[in-house]
C-alpha cells in the first residue's frame, strides 16, 4: 500500500479526565505518524483557551499542530490577538472557518464568511500560516444552491487557502464530483476528505443532521437494527468506513483527515485494516 498522509482532528477537553484521555489517544495515534493534528475551536468563546492550550501541548510533543479558528461573533482585534498568540508559540498551520454562533448569541462579528477570515490572515500575517479551509461535498446546510456553495468554496480558496478538508460523507461519488467541480472553478489546492469513523448510531445521526452530511439509508437501517449492540455497530462501522477509505485511496486522494472525537480505537482500526 502506498503511504498516504493522515491527519487527526481532536476537540479541546473540558475536564482533567478528558485531558488524560486525549493524551492517551494521541500517544496511540502517534504511531500512525500523522502529517498534522488539529484542534477544534468553539465559536463564541466556549473552548478558545482550551484550543490554544491543547495545540501548544501537542506542538511541544512534536506534532505539527493546527488550531481551528472561526470568525463568527468575533472582532478583528480578538482574532488578531489569537493569531498573534499562535505565532508567538511557533504555530504555522491553521484551519480557518466561519463557525456557527451558539444559539442565543446575536452579534455576527466583523468578518462574515471564512473567505474574509482567510483574506484577513493573509493581509495581517502574510505567509506565516499554512491555511486550511472547509469544503462540503454534500453542500453546506445554509447554502442557497449547490452552485453558489461551490463558488463560495472557490472564493475562499482563492482568498489564500493552501489546502481544504471536507465535511465527512459516506457517498464517495459526492466527494469525487465536488473535487471535479471545484477544479473547473480553478481550485487547484489539495482537497482532503474528512472521515468520520462510525461507533455510535444516535450520535452519528445527530451530527449528520446538524452538519448536512447524509447517512445513506442502508447504513442507517443496519446501524439501527443493532440496537444497543455496540460491538456489532463498531464492526459494521469499521467495514463501511474502511471500504470508503479504500475507494478514496484507490482514487489517489491527497490524504485522509479523521474526525477522531478524541478516541483512538476506531481510527486506528481503520488505518490498520487499510495497512496505512
Ligand atoms: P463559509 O465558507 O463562510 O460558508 C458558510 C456559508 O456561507 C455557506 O453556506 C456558504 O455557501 C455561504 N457563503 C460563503 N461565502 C459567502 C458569500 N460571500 N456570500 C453569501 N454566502 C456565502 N465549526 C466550529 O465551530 N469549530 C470548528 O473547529 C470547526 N471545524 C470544522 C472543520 C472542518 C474540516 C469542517 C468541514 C467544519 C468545521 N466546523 C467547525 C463547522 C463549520 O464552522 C460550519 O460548517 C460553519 O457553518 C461554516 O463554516 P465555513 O468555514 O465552512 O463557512
Amino acid at each position: 500500500m502506498n503511504p498516504i498522509e493522515l491527519s487527526f482532528e481532536f476537540f479541546p477537553p473540558k475536564t482533567q479526565e478528558g485531558v488524560d484521555k486525549l493524551r492517551a489517544t494521541r500517544a496511540q495515534l502517534a504511531a500512525l505518524k500523522p502529517k498534522f493534528v488539529s484542534v477544534t475551536f468553539g465559536a463564541g468563546g466556549s473552548t478558545q483557551q482550551g484550543t490554544l492550550d491543547t495545540v501548544v501541548e501537542m506542538a511541544k510533543e512534536g506534532f505539527e499542530a493546527a488550531p481551528h479558528l472561526s470568525c463568527i461573533g468575533s472582532s478583528k482585534e480578538s482574532l488578531r490577538a489569537i493569531l498573534n498568540a499562535y505565532r508567538a508559540h511557533g504555530i504555522r498551520h491553521i484551519v480557518a472557518l466561519r463557525g456557527d454562533l451558539p444559539s442565543g448569541m446575536g452579534a455576527v462579528g466583523e468578518l462574515r464568511y471564512a473567505s474574509e477570515l482567510v483574506s484577513f490572515i493573509r493581509a495581517e500575517f502574510g505567509d506565516w500560516f499554512w491555511i486550511e479551509v472547509a469544503g462540503y461535498p454534500e453542500y453546506h446546510p445554509q447554502s442557497r444552491s449547490p452552485r453558489q456553495d461551490l463558488e463560495n468554496f472557490a472564493r475562499k480558496v482563492k482568498a489564500g487557502a493552501n489546502s481544504a478538508i471536507t465535511q465527512y460523507f459516506f457517498n464517495a461519488d459526492a466527494y469525487f464530483r465536488f473535487v471535479e467541480d471545484a477544479k473547473k472553478l480553478g481550485v487547484d489546492v489539495p482537497i482532503v476528505p474528512g472521515i468520520m469513523p462510525i461507533t455510535n448510531f444516535s450520535q452519528l445521526m445527530r451530527f449528520s443532521e446538524m452538519c448536512g452530511a447524509e447517512v445513506p439509508r442502508w447504513i442507517a437501517r443496519r446501524l439501527e437494527s443493532f440496537g444497543d449492540d455496540r460491538e456489532s455497530i463498531r464492526a459494521f462501522g469499521l467495514d463501511v468506513v474502511t471500504d470508503l477509505c479504500g475507494r478514496l485511496i484507490a482514487a489517489k486522494v491527497p490524504g485522509l483527515h479523521f474526525y477522531t472525537l478524541n478516541g483512538a480505537a476506531a481510527t486506528k482500526g481503520i488505518c490498520e485494516r487499510l495497512g496505512v
